[in-house]
């Protein structure tokens, strides 16, 4: 209403381009958060190494990190809820290159994207000048142009500036100017407010690098072996009809203990199906049944193929030497009679176990 004091000739053009630019303003800002997501979503996607392949190359550095890191409360929450671990790695990840790479590439990311927007609306602009020029059409018809072209690039409509008045807009080039000078304005303002911190909090989370990410690389088999629990490795498109992983744990991990004690099973699923005399028993009060035919419990265990490998990764023995008063406290099991550690298993070093993720992983 105030406006429309003033909305005669040359002044009422300026107006109305400073109001088409204010309402420009946040659309602006979050197509350019968004573009620069995305392009810095592809960018991590390529040279962050853990990364850049499958879930299980991410698993592998998952399970590098725990082993540096030592710590055991996450190790517990790696094998008791792996997904959320998976997250919030990818999540630190992902934080972690963005405040590396911010200076020298999310920045000028963005700023390069900002000049490609700007360029766009002044083009858009000019075309409805020239189209309003020569169609010797109103202010009406440049906004209906003006959107048009802007409709693939920035949410932002004719019904945005409902209520404005613009009859008497007749200076096209006037308008055009305004819109250049408020523009580059607002572009500075959106530069100058950019940094690590707004940079996610902006952006709507679906269009988060980590939240993309995380998309991308956990639409896989979550289901986790029933002995050991870990996962399986097949995605939704590779899935045949058993779940199946590589890389199996320590029974133990998960709780496991010989038969009605409490004493740690230090078996791993792929040597344990390998025997022809070890048993199992799938619930307390069922039957003991051969690890060789494990299928036969029937249930979870009928859904699995686990291949007999003797080869047992030194990873999960040394993690258990490592940690074993940790679980045994956790757990309130020991590793003591049938559950004591072979001392073949404390020969592994930190080493060892690395050596074992590239070689089986
Ligand atoms: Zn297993
Ligand atoms: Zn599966």
């Amino acid at each position: 209403i105030i406006f429309q004091k003033y909305c005669n000739g040359a002044t009422s053009a300026a107006i109305f381009g400073e109001i088409i630019c204010q309402k420009l303003k946040d659309p602006i800002e979050q197509s350019v958060y968004e573009k620069t997501a995305r392009d810095l979503t592809d960018e991590i996607r390529s040279n962050c190494e853990s990364l850049n392949g499958s879930r299980s190359n991410l698993e592998k550095h998952i399970l590098k990190t725990l082993a540096e890191e030592e710590d055991f409360d996450k190790y517990m929450n790696y094998i008791r809820n792996p997904r959320d671990h998976f997250k919030s790695f990818i999540r630190d990840e992902v934080s972690r290159y963005i405040t590396d790479q911010f200076s020298v590439n999310v920045l000028p990311k963005m700023e390069e994207n900002i000049k490609l927007l700007q360029q766009k609306i002044m083009k858009a602009a000019h075309e409805s000048t020239k189209h309003v020029q020569v169609k010797r059409g109103d202010a009406g018809l440049w906004l209906k142009s003006f959107t048009q072209q802007l409709s693939d690039v920035l949410i932002f409509s004719e019904k945005d500036l409902s209520g404005v008045k613009h009859d008497d807009v007749d200076d096209f080039n006037l308008l055009e100017d305004v819109i250049r000078q408020e523009l580059t304005d607002i572009m500075s303002d959106i530069s100058s407010r950019f940094n690590t911190k707004t940079f996610p909090v902006k952006l709507d989370f679906k269009f988060r690098p980590d939240e993309l990410l995380i998309d991308h690389l956990c639409q896989c088999c979550w289901v986790q072996c029933p002995f050991c629990k870990a996962i399986c490795t097949n995605t939704i498109e590779n899935h045949g009809g058993d779940h199946s992983v590589p890389f199996h744990r320590v029974t133990g991990l998960r709780g496991w203990c010989h038969y009605k004690t409490t004493h740690f099973s230090t078996q791993i699923c792929t040597s344990a199906v390998a025997s022809s005399i070890q048993s199992f028993c799938p619930n307390l009060s069922d039957k003991p049944v051969l690890w060789r035919d494990y299928r036969r419990a029937g249930g979870v265990y009928a859904d699995w193929s686990i291949t007999p490998d003797l080869s047992e990764p030194p990873y999960w023995k040394w993690f258990v030497c490592r940690f074993q008063k940790d679980l045994e406290k956790y757990y309130n099991n020991t590793f003591e009679g049938k559950g004591e550690i072979p001392d073949e298993w404390r020969t592994h070093s930190k080493q060892d176990a690395f050596d074992s993720l590239n070689k089986y992983i």
